[in-house]
């Protein structure tokens, strides 16, 4: 494969790079947690209409090819710019695929312009990994439905005015057959939102309840009881996204620079984890590429080859995080908010999470075995 770019796919990159260095966050993680920095970056991509470049302009993208949308994801995400969100990446998605034209009109306009931000609403106390287990009720009530049940671990509840939700319609049918999907407003009389603190001390994610929510039956996406089937869809575009290693090569970058200006040291050890770790960031970068480039050639994704690259990714992120402490040693676990460590502290304490979110590291490995390589099941 030829990794040169075509000299319109450079000259896109020049763009882009241009205004990810506009946006880039001057501050460290805290300022990238901050909801009116990521709205300010939020409306600023819509004006340019690249919050959903690969979307069909019928729904405000600008149908960008794959390989297009690959740079956008690698050199925002390099510069650490907060550029796209759950309603681009996998609720306008599965809307285009699965949404009536109404609801289409409705949302994903919204989506493209910044306006509406989604959060996801699948896990709950009982249901993680096993996600068709799960016991929120919604039952029909003349032209609405009445949702009664917990979610948990729900990104950005509190910084969202839609929520993308999964919910049981059928409590008698096989558990894959009797879920349904629905769009929820966030306000909606009876939901109550309750923040969960992580371990980096961050409000990310939340507790969200239903009490008697009235949702329209027009909000429901897709047939009744088939919900199953558009979560798994919604489940592969949030799982098969490409570019994600450009964070990590932006650590290593970081990093290198920090050893190289005297402020880490490095003993033997650390330097050839440094450098495996430099390597798999390479070995990546290639492999999102190659992901994209045939998108381009047959139209669709490879996503087996892009759920090992996200799985690996993931694990790579914990990898270098853990190199970084051992160099950094007990300055980064002081965590002092003026210590050169305090960054690689807080990536290290998030990165945990990266092999949970999404689907655990265990569980995209049965989807790789099954699905992917044609394994029977363990
Ligand atoms: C930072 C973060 C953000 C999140 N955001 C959201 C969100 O916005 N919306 C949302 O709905 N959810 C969200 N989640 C929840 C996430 O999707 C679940 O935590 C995840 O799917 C795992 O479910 P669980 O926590 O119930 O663990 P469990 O399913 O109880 O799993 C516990 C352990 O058992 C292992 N395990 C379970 N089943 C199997 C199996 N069949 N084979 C092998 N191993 C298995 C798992 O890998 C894991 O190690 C988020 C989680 C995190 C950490």
């Amino acid at each position: 494969m030829d990794f040169r770019l075509s000299p319109a796919q450079a000259a896109f990159q020049q763009e882009v790079t241009a205004v990810a260095d506009e946006l880039a966050a001057p501050g460290g993680p805290d300022l990238r947690a901050d909801p009116e920095y990521n709205e300010h970056v939020r409306m600023e991509l819509a004006k340019r209409k690249w919050l959903a470049m690969p979307w069909p302009k019928e729904y405000g993208g600008l149908g960008a090819s794959p390989m297009q949308q690959m740079l956008y994801n690698e050199t925002m995400s390099y510069r650490r710019v907060p550029a796209g969100n759950m309603g681009v990446w996998w609720v306008g998605p599965a809307l285009i695929l699965y949404g009536n034209d109404e609801q289409k009109e409705r949302f994903l306009p919204r989506i493209t312009n910044g306006d509406d931000v989604w959060c996801t609403l699948y896990s709950e106390p009982g249901a993680g990994s096993d996600l068709a287990a799960l016991q929120t009720r919604a039952v029909r009530d003349g032209d609405d439905y009445i949702i009664n049940g917990q979610k948990i671990w729900t990104s950005g509840a509190h910084r969202s005015n839609w929520g993308w939700l999964a919910a049981r319609t059928d409590p008698d049918a096989p558990k894959h057959r009797g879920m349904s999907m629905f769009c929820v407003p966030m306000d909606a009389p009876g939901l109550s939102i309750r923040p969960l603190v992580n371990m980096t001390g961050n409000h990310e994610f939340n507790e969200v309840f239903f009490d008697n929510v009235r949702v329209p039956a027009t909000q429901r996406v897709g047939e009744e009881n088939r919900g199953w089937y558009t979560l798994a869809v919604a489940l592969d575009f949030e799982r098969s996204s490409i570019g994600s290693t450009a964070g990590a090569h932006r650590t290593i970058d970081d990093f290198v620079e920090l050893v190289r200006s005297g402020r880490a040291v490095l003993t033997e050890q650390t330097r050839n984890r440094l450098s495996d770790c430099a390597i798999s960031v390479q070995v990546l970068r290639f492999i999102g590429y190659r992901i994209a480039a045939e998108q381009e050639q047959t139209g669709i994704a490879p996503t087996l080859l892009a759920q090992m690259a996200k799985l690996s990714a993931m694990e790579l992120n914990q990898k270098i995080s853990s190199m970084t402490m051992q160099v950094l040693g007990m300055e980064g676990q002081a965590h002092p908010a003026d210590s050169v460590a305090e960054a690689y502290t807080h990536a290290f304490l998030r990165s945990v999470a990266n092999t949970i979110e999404g689907g655990t590291s265990e569980i995209q490995r049965n989807v790789i075995a099954t699905r992917g390589l044609g394994l029977p099941r363990g």
